[in-house]
């Protein structure tokens, strides 16, 4: 299982890429086998959410000995550009910073545009923002990391989390996993890695209404139960209508 990344397909055939973690080469191999071997390349654009290692720490990989590319642009927060330079993991790029609330298209003719979303989540050295790809049919949410719904409602205002995804606009949404309840952690105590669990969400969703937005959990930690497609976890989830999104999972935007 490979830490969360989600590339993109434009209408151009470009492709993009939200996430860089140090499983690239085989997270491009999944890509590419299934879209064809053109895809097995360098992407035409990245999205950084945040600064956390699993988020990042493929960057290097884009430098001279491995990829050696030039000029791809970097689309991020101010922070993220500062702290990834500060680190010289940005030499390769192109850094564009992005405010939320504004669209952009990562490159042009792409066909899909993409916009922040602030959301509080340890932001012990950078922000950090959920993505919004708004696609040419559909817009989809990828949330992967934030401490708790109350904040992240609060930070646009809205009741709750059909009332959040509708303001937003989103027909799919792939939302933090991490843990599946308060009860996973044996030994870090759970409360310093701050994550709405899935039962929690469960609770505040209930089953599935006509007219809801698709929703698939992602960003699952090792220790989530439901992982596993035949546990009691996963079956929970799937009854009340909801999803998780595994390696390979595909959207038609
Ligand atoms: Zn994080
Ligand atoms: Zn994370």
């Amino acid at each position: 299982m490979f830490p969360v990344s989600c590339g993109i397909i434009g209408v151009d055939n470009s492709f993009h890429l939200i996430e860089v973690s140090r499983k690239l080469s085989e997270q491009l191999k999944i890509v590419s086998d299934i879209y064809g071997p053109s895809f097995l390349r360098k992407p035409d654009s990245i999205i950084i959410t945040h600064g956390h290692l699993g988020h990042i720490d493929g960057l290097g990989l884009f430098g001279k000995e491995v990829m050696d590319v030039k000029e791809i642009p970097l689309i991020s927060s101010k922070k993220v550009i500062n702290f990834l330079t500060k680190r010289e993991l940005v030499k390769s790029f192109i850094c564009h910073e992005l405010s939320p609330n504004h669209e952009v298209e990562p490159t042009n003719g792409c066909g899909f545009y993409i916009e922040f979303l602030k959301v509080p989540h340890r932001d012990e050295e950078t922000d950090t923002h959920a993505v919004i790809i708004r696609g040419p049919k559909k817009a989809l949410l990828f949330l992967p990391d934030h401490d708790s719904w109350s904040e992240t409602l609060n930070e646009i205002g809205a009741k709750n989390i059909r009332d959040f995804l509708k303001k937003i606009r989103v027909n799919i949404a792939l939302i933090d996993g991490t843990f599946w309840d308060k009860n996973e952690l044996k030994n870090r105590k759970i409360e310093k890695i701050p994550h709405p669990t899935i039962s929690e969400s469960l609770e505040l969703l209930g089953k599935r209404r006509f007219g809801d937005p698709e929703i698939y959990f992602i960003h699952l930690n090792h220790t989530n139960p439901a992982n596993e497609e035949s546990s009691d976890q996963r079956k929970k989830i799937n009854s009340m209508g909801w999803g998780v999104a595994s390696q390979g999972s595909t959207f038609s935007l």
